[in-house]
């Protein structure tokens, strides 16, 4: 997916999180690459930036909810953008993460409103398996 930079300043400012370069650019990554990055892998494509800043603007970004991290078996944090929330498919064979939106969450979320009585702000599924 491409996107404007107008169109990343926009989400930046929805989620109320200062805009700076480097939230542009590691936020464009995540929306234009699919593939749930580690911050080392982020790192290699993006040299200009330190690791240490892509924790950084990371660890801010996954505050808000804008990007979530994901743990597979591998012990690394792997972020995706979460502007579109989805749910995640893990293989547990191949660590593959996979994407998915094909179920109607409403039904899921309206039983955890009235089981806890909380106003329901967000939600993230991880589904595992196992080849058999
Ligand atoms: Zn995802």
């Amino acid at each position: 997916m491409k996107i404007s930079e107008q169109e990343l300043r926009t989400i930046l400012k929805k989620y109320n999180l200062k805009i700076t370069p480097q939230r542009l650019i590691i936020l464009n990554y995540l929306i234009s690459h699919k593939t749930h990055p580690t911050a080392e892998m982020i790192h290699s494509d993006l040299k200009t930036i330190s690791l240490a800043t892509i924790y950084n603007t990371l660890e801010k970004l996954v505050e808000t909810g804008l990007v979530v991290v994901i743990d597979i078996n591998d012990d690394k944090h792997h972020f995706d953008y979460y502007g579109n929330p989805h749910y995640h498919i893990i293989n547990k064979t191949t660590n593959e993460i996979i994407d998915a939106d094909n179920f109607n969450v409403q039904p899921l979320l309206d039983a955890a409103s009235k089981a806890s009585g909380l106003k329901i702000s967000g939600y993230h599924i991880e589904v595992y398996g196992n080849k058999s």
